[in-house]
């Protein structure tokens, strides 16, 4: 098997799995607790509150461990919405954020709330100008995600931060695709709030963190117990808050010789598609993209067919198009680059990851020629 979808989900590494293992058997006890079981566990979260806090440039107090990342961008969004919205209703987001956002923007504006879609250019980056001018005075909040999951593409973050910042706004970025596999500091970008979480880093899934900068004082988002300082109540998920701040120590030391290794890989995978596969167009910018990021479309294919026939020749990899209910939807990502639907429907994603190789993306190629040319034979008849 050749696995080419670490932007779905990655292997949870099995020194994060040793690291998480002693708090489901051992030490078991409730954070809650006052006798020695429980302030092990209590222990743990304050340590791994510690280590993330430390890869972020933040204050142990900033984090708030959740349950995934989707809950990190609902709580952002709802929780900046539910205690600035006495104070302004709108907000500003891009066309080509994750559902996690877009769908949470969707169900604000039923409440009440104005949201402003910027658009982005062919390569997937907002325009700097078209944000200072859709700022109002009754913005309340700018949430611009770090890189996109379908395409990788790298927004400018810091530069969204320092507007945000001139213009007391608060900021707010989902980074899950980058945290872990790029330096982030939530200081030098001014950054308020940044969604995070443990599956796309080698962490254990089901675990993600918000970072709420102490200036931005937000909602509760779960009510119950004084967990995470009273503002998510449920009892700890220790052995995952532990397993994704292994996972974070790990990405960390690793990230600067993965990054390398997979800039290359990722550029040679770029090449021999454009050179080996006709009518083969890179969907997101050349540079400005994840270093595990390649996304394709290629004239006259459709994404699903190409990502069942990759299955059979055992390589996992993903489409940016949903099949709802028999029909394929375009992906919402492409449209806003500006893909016509075909385009749009026939996207491929490859991301890779820190075991892929090089021969891997011999095979790969080899298959993708075989199976482009397949299907447009099949669809030419
Ligand atoms: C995966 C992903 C999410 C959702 O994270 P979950 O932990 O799977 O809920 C949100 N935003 C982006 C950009 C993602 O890639």
């Amino acid at each position: 098997m050749i696995y080419l979808d670490h932007a779905a989900t990655t292997k949870t590494a099995p020194e994060v799995v040793e690291a998480m293992l002693p708090y489901f058997t051992e030490y078991y006890g409730n954070a809650g607790s006052i006798y020695r079981l429980g302030s092990e566990s209590k222990k743990a979260v304050i340590q791994a509150r510690e280590t993330v806090a430390a890869t972020l440039g933040a204050e142990r107090n900033e984090i708030f461990f959740t349950g995934s990342g989707s809950e990190s961008d609902n709580w952002a969004v709802k929780g900046v919405y539910e205690a600035y919205r006495n104070k302004g209703k709108h907000i500003i987001t891009s066309k080509i954020e994750h559902h996690a956002v877009l769908h949470t923007c969707e169900y604000l504006e039923k409440q009440g709330a104005e949201i402003t879609y910027l658009d982005v250019d062919g390569d997937g980056i907002i325009d700097i100008e078209q944000l200072k001018r859709a700022v109002r005075p009754d913005t309340i909040l700018i949430s611009v995600m770090y890189a996109n999951n379908e395409i990788g593409t790298i927004q400018p973050v810091r530069e969204i931060g320092e507007i945000a910042a001139e213009q007391g706004i608060l900021f707010h970025t989902d980074a899950v695709q980058v945290y872990g596999h790029l330096p982030v500091n939530v200081r030098d970008c001014h950054i308020d709030l940044l969604s995070a979480s443990g599956h796309k880093f080698n962490g254990p899934k089901g675990v993600g963190f918000l970072y709420i900068s102490n200036k931005a004082g937000i909602r509760s988002f779960i009510h119950g117990g004084q967990q995470e300082r009273g503002r998510r109540a449920g009892t700890e998920n220790v052995p995952g808050i532990v397993g994704l701040a292994a996972a974070a120590k790990r990405a960390t030391g690793l990230m600067e010789e993965r990054t390398v290794k997979e800039t290359e890989l990722r550029d040679y995978l770029i090449r021999q598609t454009e050179a080996k596969i006709p009518g083969a167009v890179l969907n997101g910018h050349r540079t400005k993209r994840l270093s595990n990021n390649v996304n394709f479309s290629f004239e006259g294919v459709e994404g699903e067919s190409m990502l069942i026939m990759l299955d059979m020749a055992g390589i996992c990899a993903s489409s940016g198009s949903a099949c709802t209910s028999g029909a394929v939807d375009p992906s919402h990502v492409l449209l806003a680059l500006g893909a016509d639907h075909e385009r749009a429907r026939g996207s491929l994603r490859l991301t890779l990851g820190e075991e892929n190789t090089k021969e891997e993306m011999d095979t790969v190629v080899e298959e993708l020629a075989r199976i482009v040319d397949r299907v447009r034979g099949l669809a030419g008849r």
